[in-house]
């Protein structure tokens, strides 16, 4: 994005990857269908050391601008949930747009080029180093990414660059990440593996409504891998397994009107039936609805409203959508991503500390960031 913009406004530009071809984590999203863009878009989407950074540049590349070039491109896409869009067919039209877009403007793209040094000439240019030759710039846009799936090609060269430029590096970690259980918490949810509900998770003041999985490590799914950004080893998580719904409310009904019947049987109707079970063999005694006291039931409700998740760690970087921290933005202008340090070198992209929730919002963040640094290099 970042070039394109540079290129459409006349200048020389050339992007080096080393992966062997470009785009890879496009391709690779949203199953394979690219997750490009939310419509709901607010800076309240992004985790920053400082949340005001993102703003400028969002607000001048929106969602509607890449809808824009996603639509005369002739892409077909449709809208999953809660504003996220999705290609109809493949992520691969995505990156091709992309390719078009940079070939139409000018701007070379060359894969299999490994960076070995930057350095900066006596006349302020940038002097590179790389498989591929030697490569000069007056301006150098890093846009390496983050840490996830080293699998394909993310590498820590973005925050190596940054270091030597004497730029802080916040303290990286895996975001958009399954959480790990180990020991009696991994045991209690044994056999529970594929089980998928709607729950509300909560962690360090934060909520999100959305589906949880059980794995065989864990637990994973959208309202898990959201989550996992604000939690870390030692912080309280609980989750509410009745999602939008008064727990005492529905426990006080269910025992005027089902008596007779046991908390497992009545739960087994609104959960997953081998999730209610386990749930009433080890956090809820079951027994006929009538059985219950008022405290009883509140007790209960306390456990089905803010069932606590004991997670151990997360699945880490292997899995990991995303990479949480990274560059600090209090030395790179939010308007041009020009470091405050060294003059001419931006920064774009998940490399700096702004990081999305799930749903279209990293890839905005980059195409919003790559726009800002290509109106101004
Ligand atoms: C499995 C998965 C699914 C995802 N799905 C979505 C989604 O649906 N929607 C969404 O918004 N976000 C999604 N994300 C997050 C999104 O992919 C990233 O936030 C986004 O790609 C970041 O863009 P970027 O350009 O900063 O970095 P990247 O896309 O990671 O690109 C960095 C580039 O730099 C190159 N590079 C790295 N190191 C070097 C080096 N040393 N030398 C030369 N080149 C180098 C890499 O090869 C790569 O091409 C997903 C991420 C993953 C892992």
């Amino acid at each position: 994005m970042c070039a394109i913009t540079a290129a459409a406004r006349g200048r020389h530009v050339i992007v080096l990857d080393h992966a062997n071809k470009v785009g890879k984590k496009i391709l690779m999203s949203g199953g394979g269908r690219c997750n490009f863009t939310n419509t709901g878009t607010t800076p309240e989407n992004f985790i920053s050391a400082n949340p005001h950074f993102c703003k400028s540049a969002l607000a001048r590349y929106t969602p509607w601008h890449f809808i824009e070039m996603v639509e005369r491109h002739r892409i077909a896409y449709h809208e999953k949930e809660l504003g996220q869009l999705f290609c109809d067919v493949s992520s691969k039209l995505i990156v091709k747009m992309l390719m078009d877009e940079c070939a139409a403007a000018g701007a070379q793209v060359r894969t299999h080029c490994a960076i070995e040094r930057v350095t900066v000439e006596d006349d302020g240019t940038f002097a590179l180093a790389t498989s591929q030759g030697a490569f000069r710039g007056e301006r150098l846009v890093v846009a390496t990414g983050g840490l996830s799936i080293p699998a394909m090609g993310a590498t820590g060269f973005g925050y190596e660059l940054a270091r030597q430029f004497g730029h802080d590096v916040l303290p990286t970690r895996a975001g958009l990440v399954p959480l790990t259980l180990s020991g009696k918490h991994q045991e209690r949810m044994d056999g529970l593996s594929g089980v998928a509900m709607p729950v509300t998770a909560r962690c360090n003041g934060m909520a999100f409504s959305n589906s949880m999985l059980v794995t065989h490590r864990g637990v994973s799914g959208p309202a898990i891998l959201q989550i996992s950004s604000y939690w870390q080893p030692g912080d309280t998580l609980t989750l509410d397994l009745l999602p939008g719904r008064d727990a005492f409310e529905l426990l006080k009904q269910w025992q005027a009107e089902r008596p007779a019947a046991e908390l497992r049987t009545v739960l087994s109707d609104t959960l997953p039936r081998r999730f209610a079970q386990r749930l009433c063999e080890v956090w809820l005694p079951s027994r006929p609805m009538k059985q219950y006291t008022p405290a009883q039931l509140r007790e209960a409700t306390q456990v089905l409203s803010a069932w606590p998740l004991v997670a151990s760690g997360t699945e880490g970087y292997r899995t990991a959508e995303v990479t949480l921290g990274g560059v600090d933005t209090a030395e790179v202008s939010s308007s041009t991503m020009e470091s405050r340090r060294v003059p001419r070198l931006h920064f774009i992209g998940e490399v700096l500390d702004v990081t999305g929730w799930l749903g279209g919002y990293n890839f905005q963040w980059a195409w919003a960031s790559g726009h800002a640094a290509g109106q101004a290099v």
